[in-house]
């Protein structure tokens, strides 16, 4: 006889557990979202529409799996410009080719020969690591380790840091830094994150995909689809505890004393916020080191900027040890600018803390400075959104929006895996193992939804 959870309790309705509603609900469990905002998409709501998502192979196999249509994506070549405050530029594309012309044209035939062998070396590490690491429930460090399919071919590659594993393949701190971005795009410190996370450049690199209508297009169409095999999406449920019963999770309680019962509880609000859900919940869950929070600016300023700019600063290491050394915001920061016609959204990594209001000014005034030595006059449409705003989205985070810190080699396991140490209670998101970001969050859900579905046995 079946043993499947056949009610689920899903708390948050960001992709990850909108991911996992949807391939349940097209299962036959009966799924209950529940989210305490407004509306649905978490931390999707402030990305701007012209970033792009990465592993389109993700979102294929999951709207085929939900029997629903995946939004049009379309394919976003240049992928990004770098430029200095000297006005040094580098454009990069999704085609590697490409790419070591143009880094030969920016440094020098070398620099060119070290960026195929940092390619190389990138697609390396994807091929060992994707299958038993980014598809699979989460391994343990000792467990990958001691696979000599995985150890061997990894090599000592995998213990350094990214910023040390960059240094053969790129003597020039120019080439360093803009490859080290791997890094800070998801709120980490180059300098203590893994050399593993090079594989990024791999997955980037077999394609960014703009979604017509963002991210919030693809949370939407999940959510679609979840509801399409009924699933019930309730906004303004706000959930203040799981209840366990008998040493397994049994439902939860609302903050205004609504009681549900399930037969399963999917954790899909971030797992840094884990505690605030009772104490059964905070022993199961491991929690990290925050990683990097964000400004964000939302500027009018008709420009020829391309979708992506980054604007980085003459020097690298300094960035890092004021974001995660002395927690404050950088004297030079690195500002990521998205163009949606004539619309700017830039964004700078800040420490996952409250930021003096003269400080965020500041960094303001520096995007400015950087946008109008481009011949780019900014117009800011209303206030930035700083920690302390995403502190209060997405709590127990301390605006933390990339979950745990990917600091050390070993961190990348401490994430919380889908099956949590408490039965009933499974996590997904982009605090929870394999990662941060739209698409690791989107394969959080399905690695829920298979852990929740394996309970059947
Ligand atoms: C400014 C910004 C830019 C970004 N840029 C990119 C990018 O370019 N590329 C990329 O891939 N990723 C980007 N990300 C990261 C990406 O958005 C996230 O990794 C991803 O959306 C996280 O999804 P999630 O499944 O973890 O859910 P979350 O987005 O964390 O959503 C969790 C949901 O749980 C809800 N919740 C919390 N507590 C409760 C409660 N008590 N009861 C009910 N509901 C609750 C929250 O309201 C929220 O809706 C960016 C994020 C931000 C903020």
């Amino acid at each position: 006889m079946s043993r499947a959870p056949q009610r689920l309790c899903v708390i948050g309705a960001g992709m990850g557990g909108l991911a996992a509603a949807a391939l349940l609900a097209a299962q036959g469990l009966e799924v209950l979202v529940l989210e305490r905002g407004a509306m649905i998409g978490g931390k999707a709501r402030f990305v701007p529409q012209a970033q792009g998502v990465t592993m389109r192979d993700v979102f294929a196999q999951l709207f085929d799996a939900a029997r629903a249509t995946l939004p049009a994506l379309t394919h976003a070549d240049p992928q990004g410009r770098h430029i200095w405050p000297d006005g040094g530029t580098l454009e990069l594309h999704a085609d590697a080719a490409r790419n070591a012309d143009a880094i030969g044209d920016f440094a020098g035939a070398a620099a060119a020969r070290g960026y195929r062998a940092y390619a190389a070396q990138a697609r390396h590490v994807f091929e060992v690591l994707a299958q038993p690491f980014i598809f699979a429930q989460r391994p343990s460090a000792m467990a990958l380790m001691a696979n000599p399919a995985v150890s061997l071919r990894l090599g000592r590659a995998a213990l350094g840091t990214l910023w040390d594993g960059l240094a053969p393949h790129f003597p020039q701190p120019r080439l360093r830094q803009v490859f080290a971005r791997a890094a800070a795009q998801i709120g980490c410190s180059p300098m203590l994150a893994p050399a593993t996370l090079m594989m990024v450049h791999h997955i980037e690199g077999q394609g960014v995909w703009r979604v017509q209508g963002g991210f919030m297009a693809l949370a939407e169409a999940l959510a679609a689809a979840a509801r399409a095999h009924g699933a019930v999406i309730r906004c303004g449920a706000d959930v203040a505890r799981i209840t366990v019963q008998g040493g397994r999770a049994r439902g939860v309680v609302l903050r205004d004393g609504e009681t549900l019962s399930a037969d399963a509880v999917l954790l899909n609000a971030d797992a840094m916020g884990a505690s605030l859900f009772g104490p059964e919940a905070a022993r199961a869950v491991p929690r990290g080191a925050p990683s990097f929070s964000a400004i964000t600016w939302r500027l009018r300023a008709p420009s020829a900027l391309p979708a992506q700019t980054a604007l980085l600063p003459e020097e690298a290491t300094a960035e890092f040890t004021e974001l995660h050394y002395r927690g404050r915001l950088p004297a030079a920061p690195s500002i990521q600018i998205a163009r949606q016609d004539d619309t700017l959204h830039a964004m700078v990594n800040a420490p996952a803390r409250a930021v003096p209001a003269d400080a965020v000014a500041a960094c303001g005034r520096q995007l400015q400075a950087r946008l109008a030595a481009l011949g780019v006059a900014a117009e800011a449409d209303g206030a930035p959104t700083t920690p302390e705003d995403f502190a209060a989205a997405f709590p127990g985070t301390q605006g933390a929006l990339y979950g745990a810190a990917l600091h050390g080699w070993q961190s990348a396991f401490n994430r919380p895996p889908a099956r949590s140490a408490l039965p009933g209670l499974f996590v997904c998101g982009g605090g929870a193992h394999p990662g941060a970001g739209i698409a690791m969050a989107v394969q959080s859900g399905r690695l829920a939804a298979h852990a929740i579905l394996e309970d059947r046995s």
